[in-house]
């Protein structure tokens, strides 16, 4: 089978001109093609007036040979690579059991294939199963009431249940491991779309029964599910030279969970496990990350802006954008995790602190389109050389945005056009912000650093030069946005263990091996090979 690429066709194109587009492109007749199929579509907005759809389809050819020979080296022609997904191990009988902390898309994955290996993992997640995580998480946003362990961070699912739902990553993938996750969803039920979209997206309703049925699948393959069960310390032994194993997880409660092969999957969020580990001697190093305000706009001027007079074309949905800009002062600011037709959310995990982030549903329908409006920041910015010291910067910046929202877990916000004069908002334009509980007007600028402020306020302009309306004085910010992705690094080795904690494997974006959910997913399933490959004795290829 031959794979085509850059295959381009106008928008309102019919069914039938892409097998006579293929036949075209391939110069051969339509009758020589035996079957064909689409492996991804996407399209090209940059001329409003013009937008195409592209496509990569795959081809089966009576002649495929004779083709392939003809059109040697054009590059975006070449045989249809094998994306299916083989595990690498096998349980022994009567092997043990090894132990995946957290339920979230990291910890599923490398649940799953512990589970599809015979391994039978027991998965211990610190917050509760997601239809009641899901009630948790709607007293903080509808009645200002936060549970510390069950909410938007904590619990089955993890960190992107509540979510857009995007579904795709930058990460380099020759294997392919990001086909496994997306035919594992759309057989939990995603729909079979995702397959095909470039840009993916499932939004957060769908998210939840799917995770309940690969929770089943999992169980069905001998996996074991424990939720509530919050890890608070490991046993480690000690050994010769220094040398150090895992032999068990300590549970709040007492409770002990004797265990040698520990997947760490906790997210960026469980800053207590960070103290934890630390303590306990477990390298960790400081990282990037970034920070900075949610940005809202109404959808309607971003399609608008970005879709010309196509926008509301059924075929495109509601636009997204990413932008960045690197400033005079070196910062470089970005757009992140941008949800059409979304709303933002109130995301934290910890009584006392504000922070944002954004979700939607599938139908990306909501009135008001947000993003991630923040600035990359490193651990010389800290203030300390601890390993640290980034989440103690993350907490400092949330429970100064908690005191600014006045309290009741309020977001403090203010309008662009205010943020860029340098005066605080009294009260918030026509543009409506989204965040529940509420929203109080202020000066978001006594929040962040005098650089991150600096940087933003030379951006906003040259993202509306790039989007109009973007910088529009009735857009609004709210913050903070702090949970961009870990600021640490539990670093591993070749065999993916703790570079001095055998038996600890750290894994998905806690560790600051991911960042998003396609990403995790994908670290899950290699992280679960390597706990695999330790346990019956081979190297890590
Ligand atoms: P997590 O998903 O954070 O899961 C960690 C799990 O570990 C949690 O369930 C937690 O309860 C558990 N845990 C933590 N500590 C312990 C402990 N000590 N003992 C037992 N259990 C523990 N990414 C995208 O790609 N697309 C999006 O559209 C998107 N939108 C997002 C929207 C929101 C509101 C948020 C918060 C995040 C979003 N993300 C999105 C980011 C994405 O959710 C994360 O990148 C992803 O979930 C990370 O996966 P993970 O498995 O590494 O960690």
């Amino acid at each position: 089978m031959l794979r085509i690429s850059e295959l381009k066709l106008p928008l309102d194109h019919a069914p039938e001109a892409l097998p006579a587009a293929i036949a075209a492109r391939l110069g051969v007749a339509e009758g020589e093609i035996l079957r064909w199929s689409v492996w991804k579509r996407a399209h090209d907005a940059r001329k409003k007036a013009a937008i195409l759809k592209v496509y990569i389809v795959d081809v089966e050819l009576r002649d495929e040979a004779a083709v392939a020979a003809r059109l040697a080296g054009d590059p975006h022609l070449r045989p249809t690579p094998d994306t299916s997904y083989r595990p690498v191990a096998k349980a022994p009988q009567g092997a043990a059991r090894p132990v995946v902390i957290g339920a979230g898309p990291c910890g599923l994955f490398a649940g799953l294939i512990l589970a599809e290996m015979g391994f039978c993992p027991i998965i211990l997640d610190r917050g509760k199963a997601v239809r009641e995580r899901t009630k948790d998480t709607w007293g903080l946003w509808r009645r200002g009431e936060l549970d510390p362990e069950s909410n938007v961070q904590f619990g089955e699912g993890g960190a992107g249940t509540f979510s857009d739902g995007k579904l795709y990553s930058q990460v380099k993938d020759p294997r392919f491991l990001g086909r496994k996750v997306l035919t594992e969803f759309v057989a939990a039920g995603a729909p079979t779309e995702i397959l095909t979209e470039a840009h993916p997206h499932i939004g957060t309703f769908r998210l939840v029964t799917m995770v309940e049925t690969m929770r089943a699948k999992i169980e069905a393959l001998g996996g074991e599910y424990r939720f509530g069960h919050h890890v608070t310390d490991v046993e480690i032994e000690p050994g010769p030279g220094g040398a150090r194993r895992l032999r068990g997880l300590h549970l709040k409660g007492g409770a002990f969970v004797a265990a040698e092969h520990v997947v760490l999957a906790v997210g960026h969020s469980s800053r207590d496990t960070f103290t934890m580990l630390h303590d306990r001697g477990v390298h960790i190093e400081a990282k990037p990350f970034s920070i900075g305000f949610r940005i809202e706009h109404p959808q309607s001027w971003i399609d608008r802006a970005l879709f010309g007079p196509c926008a509301g074309h059924p075929d495109l949905g509601a636009a997204a954008y990413s932008l960045s800009h690197h400033c005079k002062n070196g910062r470089t600011v970005y757009s992140f995790c941008m949800c059409p037709g979304g709303t933002v959310v109130a995301a934290t995990s910890e009584p006392g602190r504000v922070v944002t982030n954004g979700m939607s549903q599938y139908s990306r329908n909501e009135r008001n389109a947000n993003s991630g409006f923040v600035v990359g920041i490193s651990p010389e910015d800290y203030g300390s050389d601890h390993p640290l010291a980034g989440i103690a910067l993350q907490g400092a910046l949330e429970s100064a945005a908690f005191t600014a929202g006045g309290g009741g877990y309020h977001a403090p916000g203010q309008t662009v056009g205010d943020f860029l004069a340098g005066r605080a908002s009294s009260a918030l334009g026509s543009v409506v912000p989204s965040y529940k509980p509420g929203v109080r007007p202020t000066d978001l600028a006594t929040l962040m650093p005098d650089y991150v402020v600096e940087a933003m306020r030379e951006a906003l302009p040259v993202f509306g030069r790039k989007i109009p309306r973007y910088d529009d004085p009735e857009a609004v910010l709210t913050g903070v946005e702090t949970r961009t992705s870990s600021p640490i690094r539990i670093t591993r080795g070749a065999d993916f263990q703790s570079l001095n904690l055998a038996g600890l494997f750290p894994a998905g974006e806690g560790a600051g091996y991911a960042g998003g959910i396609l990403s995790a997913a994908i670290d899950g399933i290699k992280v679960a090979e390597a706990v695999a490959r330790a346990m019956v004795g081979e190297a890590v290829a």
